[in-house]
């Protein structure tokens, strides 16, 4: 089985965009349309017929370019089935277990609602792929514009039971101010201080931080560690539910202005 392609993109302010493509099918998707013009940019330059959209959630930056990209290419768009009435020009809606699939790979998709109340991220176990849009970032995690913490607690516990190997795309370029809200809440994680350096490094030669492994988000992402004990003590929280842990690190980085 061939190795599935991916060619990212940076678009508007702070956005990424994704293709992916099949070559053994030619089928290529594109994950979510923050820019219509930079989608099709992007799949000119590379010669990919777009066969798919696949939407994670309603938000502009995301579903924004869904009807000139369709308009462009004639692609089926698919899309949160809990937010197919305001995403523009839905084909196919999917729910939680649903399966998407570019020529024979499989994606799986998962609702993580949490960001938005239908939020959905799509995943490749056999290729380790996960497009997660704005519900986990790399040393970050969505804002809580319709759900409870609760609910984005289990989210993201959700995204942690992937395999830790998982390469994870998320939709933004957000990592150098997420790294500094991170050490301000786990400054004592050795590990995460020398990621903050390796981003700052990255960041300075204009290079992505995304995507990033799994596994590297498990020991430096404060969101991911509500139920970390030492991080539970760090925040003067210890034996907390996960959740409320959780709450309190999503608000603190909510008014952080480090
Ligand atoms: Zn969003
Ligand atoms: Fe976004």
């Amino acid at each position: 089985m061939s190795v599935l392609e991916v060619h990212q993109f940076a678009c508007l302010s702070d956005n990424y965009g994704y293709l992916v493509h099949d070559p053994a099918s030619g089928d290529t998707a594109c994950i979510d349309t923050p820019d219509a013009a930079a989608v099709l940019a992007a799949l000119a330059e590379r010669g990919w017929r777009l066969t798919a959209i696949w939407n994670t959630h309603h938000h502009a930056d995301h579903a924004g370019g869904n009807l000139a990209v369709k308009g462009a290419t004639g692609c089926e768009v698919i899309a949160p089935a809990a937010e197919s009435a305001r995403i523009p020009g839905v084909d196919r809606p999917v729910v939680e277990g649903d399966e998407v699939t570019l020529g024979k790979h499989r994606f799986r998709v998962l609702e993580t609602p949490g960001h938005t109340a239908g939020h959905i991220v799509y995943v490749c176990e056999p290729e380790g792929l996960a497009f997660v849009g704005d519900t986990l970032f790399a040393l970050g995690c969505g804002r809580l514009f319709e759900g409870t913490a609760a609910q984005m607690w289990r989210s993201l516990d959700k995204l942690r039971g992937l395999a830790p190997e998982t390469l994870v795309y998320c939709a933004h370029e957000y990592t150098q101010a997420n790294a500094r809200y991170a050490l301000s809440v786990d400054g004592g994680n050795a590990q995460l201080a020398a990621r903050a350096e390796a981003i700052a490094r990255t960041r300075a030669r204009g290079a992505p931080t995304v995507p990033s492994r799994l596994a590297e988000e498990l020991a430096t992402n404060p969101f991911l560690r509500a139920d970390d004990p030492a991080l539970q003590a760090a925040l003067g929280m210890a034996e907390a539910e996960p959740a409320a842990v959780f709450a309190r690190l999503r608000a603190g980085k909510d008014s952080f202005s480090g």
